[in-house]
């Protein structure tokens, strides 16, 4: 369980809070507005409104002991930017920030944090992929073009093994595991029998992916 704060409680602050406390973490939101917090008080670990300009609140926060300090402050940029040197003032571990423009993103990684996210623009690429993917149900990128995929198999490939399906060309695809029902399989070998509606994970780099998915549905 790990530590979290959130700072803005808009529909991108609240929904990652509550997605964390699913998870079973910790998490304090702080938000400027009264009826916010209000809202959100019994959902939350704690909930404390402040006016995160405002360095004295900031440093009342105590935000030193978090893991993560998310600032998911909307509109307001320089909010964001200013509180960004409040908490790097009080040497907060990790710092991950809400960004909506060019400018700020600029700024953002001058100023040294962690990680800079643009949920528009990532989502609109995720959208993307899924569309012109249907098959993925859903994927991580590693980089260097390297995914983890994960893929149901259709009702064609029931009493298949997988080396049937994925070894046709000297494919470097791993097969991590497979679930079925309740039940993870890790690393099955390539005589694995497939049956209908087994999810897959696979490994490999996105252009041989790209050749194997429509193999599986
Ligand atoms: P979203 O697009 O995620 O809904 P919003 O701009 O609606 O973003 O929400 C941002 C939240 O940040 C609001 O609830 C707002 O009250 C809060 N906020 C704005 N400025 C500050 C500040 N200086 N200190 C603390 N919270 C702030």
């Amino acid at each position: 369980m790990a530590q979290f704060a959130v700072i803005g409680l808009g529909r991108f602050g609240s929904a990652a809070s509550l997605e964390l406390m699913k998870m079973g973490h910790s998490v304090l939101g702080v938000d400027i507005n009264s009826k916010v917090v209000d809202k959100y008080a019994d959902q939350l670990t704690r909930a404390v409104i402040a006016d995160v300009t405002d360095k004295a609140a900031v440093d009342e926060l105590g935000l030193d002991n978090y893991d993560v300090v998310l600032i998911a402050i909307g509109d307001d940029i320089q909010a964001s930017l200013v509180c960004v040197v409040h908490l790097k003032a009080v040497n907060v571990n990790k710092i991950w920030v809400k960004a909506i423009s060019h400018a700020q993103h600029l700024i953002l990684s001058k100023l040294g944090v962690d990680r800079i996210i643009h949920p528009e623009e990532e989502m609109g690429i995720r959208v993307a992929q899924m569309l012109s993917y249907p098959m993925v149900n859903d994927y991580i990128s590693l980089g260097n073009g390297e995914f983890v995929v994960e893929i149901t198999a259709s009702e064609r490939l029931d009493d298949i093994s997988i080396g049937e399906v994925l070894r046709t060309n000297n494919d470097v695809v791993e097969v991590l595991l497979i679930k079925r029902k309740s039940q993870i399989l890790v690393r099955p070998a390539d005589d694995f029998i497939l049956q209908a509606k087994d999810i897959l994970v696979l490994f490999g780099p996105l252009n041989i992916l790209r050749t194997i998915a429509p193999k599986l549905i």
